[in-house]
């Protein structure tokens, strides 16, 4: 199965018909609560897929934790592992006005007690899982050490860049990144800022940095895969984008699921941008992600 260490949080959006200056009171137009965090979106779109998937995480004692925690379970996701602690669930609060520009404050909440003991305590989990799947929101100490317990293969998806130790990098099969975050990663890690570097040569570069495998995905144009066999191009679907937002999360968890199967990269790969475009044709994150029964949109030709 697949087994997911990372944020469980609750989205809190409003929508404006402008920023507010500091200082000034506006009105929202609307406001919705939705569960979120990446660890928590790409779990649920591995079980939705119906995969056999864990989640490692901690979310508050407050009235959010439920909400945080609804379509996980509605998903079948093992939650044996989720651990309360005192404080606040982590919170997502994202302004979004009328021409779709947004603004995103996190307050980590439970999710920064997410530390090494904790993921260590949960180490059989860990190692029983064919994927382990890590990203940037919970303290890097805990995503090294739940690669150090890894058996199986460690998808490492660094959103939002962080710095993570080089051991943590090397266990990555793959590292999958967007381009903006690519390009960040680049210039932390090895120092590079190269703008006319095409995809191709990006995902090359990340390679030579450590990690076993990459994937770069690229919105409407698909993903771009570099593992030993060479760079591979997968085109998207092409399909009317209505909320693009927890695509890529989408992608991760399809990923994942595939992986744990036993799937080449590449193959994978071309499962993944069909399931990321799904989940852009209809509103929301977890909500829009979808089940091992429906239709996904074809595979570009
Ligand atoms: P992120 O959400 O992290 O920015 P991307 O924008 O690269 O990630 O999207 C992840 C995947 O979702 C892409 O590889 C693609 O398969 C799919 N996707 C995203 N946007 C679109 C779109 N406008 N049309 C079709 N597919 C899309």
């Amino acid at each position: 199965g697949v087994c997911v260490v990372g944020s469980i949080n609750v989205d809190e959006i409003v929508v404006v018909p402008r920023h507010p200056l500091p200082g000034e009171t506006l009105l929202a137009t609307s406001s919705t609560v939705a569960p979120g965090g990446k660890g928590a979106n790409q779990a649920v779109a591995a079980a939705r897929l119906g995969a056999r998937v864990g989640m490692i995480g901690a979310v508050g004692d407050d009235g959010r934790a439920r909400t945080a925690l609804s379509l996980l379970a509605g998903a079948g996701v093992d939650l044996t592992d989720v651990v309360p602690v005192d404080g606040p669930t982590g919170i997502a609060r994202i302004t979004v006005d009328d021409v779709g520009e947004n603004t995103i404050i996190v307050v980590p909440g439970a999710n920064a007690r997410v530390d090494d003991a904790l993921v260590a305590a949960r180490s059989a989990s860990i190692a029983r899982a064919a994927v382990v799947v890590l990203q940037g929101e919970i303290p890097v100490d805990a995503s090294a050490c739940a690669a150090r317990l890894a058996t199986g293969r460690v998808l490492l998806n660094l959103a939002p860049v962080i710095g993570v130790p080089g051991d943590l990098l090397q266990a990555a099969d793959p590292l999958v990144v967007n381009e903006h975050e690519a390009r960040l990663l680049l210039a932390d890690v090895a120092g590079r800022t190269d703008p006319d570097a095409d995809d191709g040569r990006i995902a090359v570069l990340l390679q030579e940095q450590g990690a076993r495998s990459v994937v770069l995905t690229l919105g409407a144009r698909g993903a771009l895969c570099v593992d030993d066999d060479g760079v591979t191009t997968i085109a998207s679907p092409r399909v009317d984008a209505v909320d693009t937002s927890g695509a890529g999360d989408a992608f991760v968890g399809a990923l994942a699921m595939r992986l744990a199967d036993g799937d080449e990269l590449r193959t994978a790969v071309r499962f993944a941008v069909r399931v990321g475009a799904f989940a852009v044709g209809s509103a929301g994150t977890q909500p829009s992600y979808p089940w091992a029964g429906d239709e996904l949109p074809s595979a570009a030709a």
